[in-house]
């Protein structure tokens, strides 16, 4: 008979949600839109920049944000617990709860879903908004952090529209564009172990990694290093 696993997280681990971490959130979701501004704004009143840079330059940090969904998603359901300090509840506990109960992004409102996001971003506008805008590489660096950014701030709204039945129209053109992470593209991640198509953004680098084995290969990286299993909790919960 298995013995039940006492480090286990409880029901209440999964679902906790403090007034704390909806402090934090909702300051992370202002702090992000307030320095994106400030940085657009720097940026587009140095000199002139060529339009075809530009767009090539967000669509660049677009794509950076999707390959950065995979690797934080990837980490966060391989390894830690949600009992990590500050890291489990606001950035582990997500990710395994999603596992147990995919629908409860879609019972999270905008400040929950979008928080840790916005939150994590800041750090990374802070140093786009650093960037003196006296060059055109200086202007567009800086505008690549701000579509990078702003693509992580997207990627749990996008992952929420992927799992309600009825989308918002918009968000279903959007889908239907191929613009945004798709409805029957996400649902392969779904499938247990839970270990493939980890791209939230767009899914777009999702068959490119898949077919390199880019994650099993990291994986063993860090258990040949420090030995560590990967999704340990996962095999705790089941
Ligand atoms: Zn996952
Ligand atoms: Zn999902």
């Amino acid at each position: 008979m298995v013995q039940p696993d006492e480090n286990a997280p409880t029901p209440e681990d999964l679902s906790r949600y403090g007034a704390g971490a909806r402090v934090l959130d909702t300051a992370g979701i202002v702090g992000f839109f307030v320095l994106a501004a400030a940085t657009i704004w720097r940026a587009w009143t140095g000199p002139p920049m060529p339009p075809v840079a530009v767009l090539a330059t967000l669509g660049a940090g677009y794509v950076a944000a999707d390959l950065f969904s995979g690797l934080v998603h990837w980490f966060f359901d391989t390894w830690l617990s949600v009992r990590t300090p500050l890291l489990g509840p606001m950035f582990v506990r997500p990710f395994r709860e999603h596992h147990v109960d995919p629908l409860s992004i879609t019972r999270h409102d905008f400040v929950e879903v979008n928080g840790s996001n916005c939150l994590a971003t800041c750090p990374v506008l802070v140093a786009a908004l650093a960037i003196p805008p006296s060059s055109l590489p200086a202007q567009l660096a800086a505008l690549a952090l701000v579509a990078l950014c702003f693509g992580i701030f997207c990627t749990n709204q996008f992952h929420r529209w992927a799992h309600l039945p009825s989308p918002p129209r918009a968000a279903k053109i959007l889908q239907d564009l191929g613009l945004v992470l798709g409805r029957a593209h996400h649902a392969v991640h779904h499938q247990a172990p839970y270990a493939r198509h980890y791209c939230i953004t767009t899914g777009w680098l999702n068959p490119v990694l898949d077919s390199i084995g880019f994650f099993r290969g990291l994986e063993r990286v860090i258990t040949g290093i420090t030995g560590a299993r990967a999704r340990a909790e996962d095999a705790s919960l089941t």
